[in-house]
């Protein structure tokens, strides 16, 4: 029994090698990725449900690996996460949705929101709004186009320099959406503190609905949450028409997922959602 345990031991320290090692390449990658412009944003849009008009999009990150092809954001943006490359990654993708919003801004087109996701770490840079600022000033975007996404556990830390760093977005004119709504604790009353504009009802819960009763009856405990704080809302992840059916009939007015679109180069964006809007 001894042998056996020393030998798992064995086989599990090596393992653990192995994965420091992976994580190890994927950083050096990645720190090689951002010097060298790998990195490419995709547009996913989104969408009013009575009508199907697009509101706006959201910005996605995409790893372009030479040799591995596209690498998802689910891969490598922990790593980033955790070895703070995201600081420098989430500025990157901040600055091409700036210029991609002051493009079509120039092209004449209505308005529409470009959401991009601020990272936890990003979030907590105590100079994180003059950065934003400096890039809104540099790329020329207008402040009223742009949507940063945080989520509920990132706004929930540091509660008071949250509020002080979200107050003077807002006074810029940013819009502030709070990404994968649910999955976290806010209450009703931390969230009334909070000044934000929007909950994303997280995909977890979409995708149960019309037909799990639980995660029906969360999406409309959701809605009304939303309804009484005077916030706009937003469903991620619909794929199915029955969904889409049911969000509207509840109430929600805007959406995001396989069924109006997948996330995908600008271009594409532009031909797919964009054209006859004056792009
Ligand atoms: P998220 O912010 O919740 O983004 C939504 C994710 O759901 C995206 O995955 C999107 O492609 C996917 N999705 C959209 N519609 C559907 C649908 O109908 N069905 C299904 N199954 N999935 C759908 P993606 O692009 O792989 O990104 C995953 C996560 O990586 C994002 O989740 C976000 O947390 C993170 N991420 C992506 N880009 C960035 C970035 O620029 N900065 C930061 N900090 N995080 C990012
Ligand atoms: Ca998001
Ligand atoms: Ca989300
Ligand atoms: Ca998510």
């Amino acid at each position: 029994a001894k042998e056996a345990g020393r030998g798992g031991f064995c086989f599990f320290a090596g393992d653990m090698n192995a994965q420091a090692l992976q994580r190890l390449t994927l950083e050096n990658d990645l720190r090689r990725a951002l010097d060298n412009g790998e990195l490419e944003v995709f547009y996913q849009a989104q969408v009013a449900l009575v009508d199907g008009r697009l509101t706006g999009a959201e910005a996605l990150v995409r790893w372009r690996h030479p040799e591995k092809g596209l690498v998802p954001p689910a891969v490598f943006i922990p790593v980033a996460e955790e070895t703070g490359l995201i600081v420098s990654l989430g500025e990157q993708v901040l600055r091409a949705a700036c210029h991609q919003l002051a493009t079509w801004q120039r092209q004449g087109l209505p308005r529409l929101t470009v959401a991009v996701n601020l990272s936890p770490r990003q979030f907590r840079q105590p100079d994180l709004v003059d950065r934003v600022a400096a890039i809104l000033a540099e790329t020329g975007a207008d402040p009223g186009w742009l949507e940063l996404e945080i989520t509920e556990s990132a706004a929930m830390q540091h509660a008071e320099e949250t509020i002080r760093a979200l107050r003077r977005l807002r006074e810029m004119g940013v819009s502030l959406a709070i990404d994968d709504f649910g999955t976290g604790y806010s209450s009703l009353s931390y969230l009334k503190r909070f000044p934000i504009d929007k909950l994303k009802i997280d995909r977890s819960f979409v995708q149960g609905v019309p037909d799990n009763g639980d995660d029906a009856a969360i999406v409309q405990a959701i809605i009304a949450m939303a309804r009484s704080l005077g916030l706009a809302l937003l469903a991620e992840g619909v794929e199915s028409a029955a969904q889409r059916d049911f969000l509207q009939a509840q109430g929600c007015a805007v959406a995001q997922g396989w069924l109006f679109g997948r996330a995908v180069p600008a271009a594409a964006f532009e031909r797919d959602h964009l054209a006859g809007h004056g792009a």
